[in-house]
């Protein structure tokens, strides 16, 4: 059976961590009758969030996308990762959203990872919905984060609901209901925290007026998106409930606002006006513009030729691998599908690394049934592939015959290396394809082993993830091994522009090698790997192709790492000019003269080591601000802002990697448990002289 793409919603749920996305997840699948009792999960009792037994059960562990009923529509729910530390994986997610619901703590507010998450969705073209959460809790204040949500997120916030009381039982006036703006209702929720009840009714007196002017505000900021709305407003006439649905659909599926709901997950108040957001204002595969991708066959001067490709079950079948779960059955691998039709036992391109693969078994996984085997999916859905062996996340999956490359993920630099030790020769080979499947896995996490020590290194995004992975290791996947400490990972970047001619002329077994290469490096102020390139350009092929020699040898030197060791960063390198004798150096020649020439440049340009700095965001009761603002001190901290925020202190700062190795803990102890904070990378930054100085 084919779905109607307009009943179709492919969402996310993005939030700070313990904003409350699981509990916001789970409530939803709750309520669209998918499950019986709503999980919790403070008693570990919840669907989404994974457990080690899961594996054990079949393909349902770490489920990429789960699928259910809301009135009208289907909603397809991708999972996003809850912790900074994966920011990458939300990104990926974004990737092949159509829609996302971001969610706030009304006592939070905006916190770093939201505001991270926020610009990713801009820079991915995501239309949103807001859910501010919690509004149970005490110090919960929705009027300041839905400013915070203008001013620090540059948004267009439209709030659509507001809350009545703020707040737990005990304070005067507690959080009870919300106020539906658009029909004029106050909502009450069941009480019971099993029930899916909504009752609404007429707003109580008290709450008229208030109403009445966040009802105003509200239609004013669609003015500008409705002649129609705008003409009946001023005319001070009835606004058909539909028509404001109408212009804020298409202001929302257009980026220009957001509408902003409210409620208490846990307590169950305000969700399913969520679901009913997620219907009424998130866009369907087909609103969203035809996906773009790179013809294989090029224009005639050599330019890349962009296609374009409808999510039409007519158009040629193309996807984007956005997950790759293990399986007993073997890797899972979640495809968004584009265009075309993707079908059971069929054959497709991997475009990018131009092989083909099997697609043997499609899944999808319904929060009623889990899972469940179809014939074929069309364009703008989502399917878990089994079959694909070698196609990993980021890839480009098409049908043979009209060969497609979709832009791929770009992940993030890793931060934080650890070296792992196997125990036992069995260990040891087991690791290496435990990690391999990892990296399969997660594009963000890397393994590679160290030619000089012959050790196992891992690297990841920061000290969690390493710990994710340590855990998977040892617990999942039985595997008895040590993790040694972890270690930031150093870059190097130069101090200065330089030149400098490399040679190479040996005599070998009777020949002359020789070969001269000319380049010249330049700090740049960008924070990326070094980039290596030439301006020059000859028409003979063979030359051609010594440049081309060149230039992957001066790459490789680059990631290799300059005079300290680590990979160059922040800069560029130039092939400026190479002589052409007669006969042609050959490959041995230009690689030891391009090496030659890298190293001198280094030498005369002089390098710095750079340590990965973290942004960093506390919020802390005031009672503890003192004392966390002298350890950030003693961590190298810079502090570039605080904030008061309803009792708590919210603190911005940037810190070395480095200096915040288990920070988690001693944050906790230093204010009681009251203190949350999260952390992401930001950049690369000078190292410290004593650090500097320990690299010879
Ligand atoms: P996530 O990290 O974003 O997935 O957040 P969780 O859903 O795991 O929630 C984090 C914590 O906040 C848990 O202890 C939840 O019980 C709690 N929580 C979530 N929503 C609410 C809410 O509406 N009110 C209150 N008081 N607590 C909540
Ligand atoms: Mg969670």
């Amino acid at each position: 059976m084919q779905r109607d793409l307009h009943k179709l919603r492919n969402i996310g749920i993005i939030a700070h961590i313990d904003a409350g996305k699981t509990t916001v997840t789970e409530r939803m699948l709750f309520l669209s009758g998918a499950k019986h009792r709503v999980g919790e999960v403070d008693k570990g009792t919840t669907d989404t969030d994974s457990d080690p037994e899961e594996q054990e059960r079949g393909i349902t562990i770490y489920a990429a996308c789960v699928t259910f009923p809301w009135k009208d529509v289907t909603i397809n729910l991708l999972d996003t990762p809850g912790h900074v530390d994966f920011t990458a994986e939300v990104e990926r997610c974004l990737r092949v959203l159509d829609g996302a619901v971001v969610v706030f703590s009304a006592r939070e507010g905006v916190e770093a990872q939201s505001e991270t998450v926020w610009r990713q969705a801009d820079k991915y073209k995501v239309p949103r919905v807001a859910f501010i959460n919690k509004l149970d809790r005490e110090g919960a204040d929705f009027e300041a984060v839905f400013g915070e949500i203008s001013k620090r997120l540059a948004a267009h916030p439209v709030a659509i609901q507001i809350p009545v009381g703020q707040g737990p039982q005990h304070v005067k006036d507690p959080f009870r209901g919300i106020i539906d703006l658009i029909e004029m209702k106050m909502l009450t929720f069941g009480g019971d925290r099993q029930s899916r009840e909504v009752k609404a009714e007429e707003i109580p007196a008290d709450q008229r007026e208030r109403a009445d002017e966040w009802r105003s505000a509200m239609l004013e900021k669609l003015y500008d998106y409705s002649n129609e709305l705008m003409e009946l407003a001023l005319q001070e006439e009835q606004i058909p409930t539909e028509l404001i649905r109408q212009v804020l659909r298409k202001a929302t599926v257009g980026l220009q606002v957001q509408p902003v709901m409210c409620g208490s997950a846990l307590h169950g108040i305000g969700v399913q006006p969520v679901l009913d957001a997620v219907q009424y204002y998130l866009p369907s595969p087909l609103d969203v513009p035809p996906v773009e991708g790179r013809a294989v066959e090029q224009n005639k001067d050599g330019s890349a030729k962009i296609e374009q490709r409808k999510p039409s079950p007519e158009e040629p079948f193309c996807g984007l691998v956005f997950k790759v779960l293990p399986a007993k059955t073997g890797d899972i691998h979640w495809i968004r599908v584009y265009s075309g039709v993707l079908k059971q036992n069929s054959r497709v391109l991997n475009s990018g690394k131009n092989f083909k693969e099997n697609v043997s078994q499609l899944w999808i996984i319904h929060a009623t049934k889990r899972e469940e085997q179809i014939d074929s999916v069309q364009a703008g859905d989502i399917v878990g592939a089994i079959g694909p062996r070698q196609s990993i996340t980021g890839d480009t999956l098409c049908d043979p015959k009209a060969p497609l490359l979709l832009e791929t993920i770009q992940f993030p630099e890793t931060v934080i290396s650890a070296a792992v030790e196997p125990e036992s020769t069995a260990d040891r080979k087991k690791l290496g394809e435990v990690l391999e499947m990892l990296k399969r896995q997660d594009p963000t996490f890397r393994a590679h082993e160290n030619e000089e020590t012959g050790q196992t290194i891992i690297s990841g995004m920061g000290e969690l993830h390493l710990e994710v992975v340590q855990h998977r290791l040892q617990r999942d996947f039985n595997l008895n091994v040590r993790v040694h400490r972890p270690r930031v990972s150093y870059k190097e970047t130069v101090n200065a522009r330089a030149e400098a001619v490399g040679k190479c002329n040996r005599q070998i077994g009777g020949q002359t090698l020789f070969a001269e290469v000319k380049v010249r490096v330049a700090p740049l102020h960008e924070d990326q790997a070094c980039r290596v390139s030439t301006n020059w350009f000859v028409e003979d092929s063979v030359k051609q192709n010594a440049i081309q020699l060149v230039l992957s040898a001066l790459k490789e030197a680059a990631e290799g790492g300059g005079l300290k060791g680590c990979p160059l960063w922040s800069c560029a390198l130039e092939l400026l000019e190479m002589p052409f004798p007669d006969p042609l150096p050959g490959e041995v020649a230009l690689r030891i003269a391009a090496a030659d020439a890298f190293t001198k440049a280094l030498q005369s340009a002089g390098v710095t080591v750079l340590e990965p700095i973290m942004r960093l965001e506390v919020t802390t009761p005031e009672e503890h601000l003192g004392d966390v603002i002298n350890d950030l001190q003693q961590r190298r901290a810079t502090i570039n802002s605080t904030e008061s925020r309803g009792g708590m202190t919210v603190l911005e700062a940037e810190a070395p990697l480095s200096a915040m190795f288990g920070y988690s803990a001693a944050v906790r102890s230093l204010s009681q448990g009251r203190a949350s904070f999260s952390m992401e990378p930001l950049k690369y930054g000078p190292a410290p002289p004593d650090v500097q100085a320990g690299f010879i």
